[in-house]
């Protein structure tokens, strides 16, 4: 489906790899802390580890920071207003999550922008004040299931990155992680097939090659993310373009959630 060429040797993968767990409207904050204290202990002392990201309601933000304080955990928001303050009832700033120990935040999810109308162009402005705060954000795009079966995939994700990533300082790019997320596989228990995921984030990199340069490209953090568990984690990983996952409900449980962080250690078992 794709042309275009690859931006690099498919046999090498970028250093780093993130595996990012987002909670939703899940856990109350004693439930939060206790799931942070067990992956902290769990993971406690294990070598080869990818990044991991949490990201635990807002009320939760603060008392899970304390938790993972000093450990390699990090904590993100799952969305942030794209003012530093104002009149916005029932809204947070980029400097409040910043402030309440995040070093991340979730921008564009899906559900942002279905259930809540989030434009291209307010995902942007939020880009841009989260790097203004200090947060790298976990910038997500995807496709819908009638966008996929029109062939539209990469038209819909080009205008994504486009205007998502409109008026961004060159330099800044290596601070976004870039989350492809194709709704049709968003707690639906579909994932895309390794193959399929694959292909949108070549797409991904070489427009990102385009637009920032191929060394830049090659730094970006692509996850993946869309029912992603246990069992298909490692063949996802197989892919040379796949840095890394963006997970809903297997992040929910200390049990999952570490399988997949530890997918290396259990491949072939
Ligand atoms: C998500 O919410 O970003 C997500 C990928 O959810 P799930 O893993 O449940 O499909």
């Amino acid at each position: 489906m794709f042309s275009h060429e690859t931006t690099r040797g498919k046999e090498e993968k970028v250093a780093r790899i993130v595996i990012a767990g987002n909670w939703k409207m899940h856990k109350t904050i004693g439930e939060s802390v206790v799931f942070a204290s067990n992956l902290r202990e769990t993971l406690a002392d294990q070598a080869d580890l990818p990044e991991i990201i949490v990201a635990p309601p807002f009320t939760a933000l603060h008392a899970v920071s304390a938790v993972i304080s000093g450990s390699s955990i990090a904590l993100a928001a799952q969305n942030i207003h794209e003012a530093d303050r104002g009149a916005f009832t029932g809204e947070i700033s980029g400097l409040m999550a910043k402030e309440a120990g995040c070093s991340h935040v979730i921008i564009g999810h899906s559900e942002r922008r279905t259930l809540f109308g989030e434009t291209n162009e307010r995902i942007n402005r939020k880009l841009l004040t989260a790097l203004a705060a200090g947060l790298n954000p976990i910038f997500c795009v995807g496709e819908t299931l009638p966008e996929r079966e029109e062939n539209r995939i990469e038209e819909v994700i080009e205008k994504q990155l486009k205007e998502g990533l409109n008026n961004l300082d060159d330099s800044v790019i290596s601070r976004i992680l870039v989350a492809y997320e194709p709704v049709w596989a968003i707690g639906t228990g579909k994932t895309a097939s390794p193959a399929q995921a694959q292909e949108v984030h070549d797409f991904i990199r070489s427009w990102t090659a385009g637009k920032y340069g191929k060394d830049a490209a090659e730094e970006t953090v692509i996850l993946y993310g869309g029912s992603v568990t246990p069992q298909n984690i490692s063949a996802l990983m197989s892919q040379p373009d796949i840095n890394g996952a963006l997970v809903g409900g297997a992040s929910l449980q200390v049990e999952s959630f570490v399988e997949i962080v530890k997918y290396k250690s259990n491949q072939g078992v």
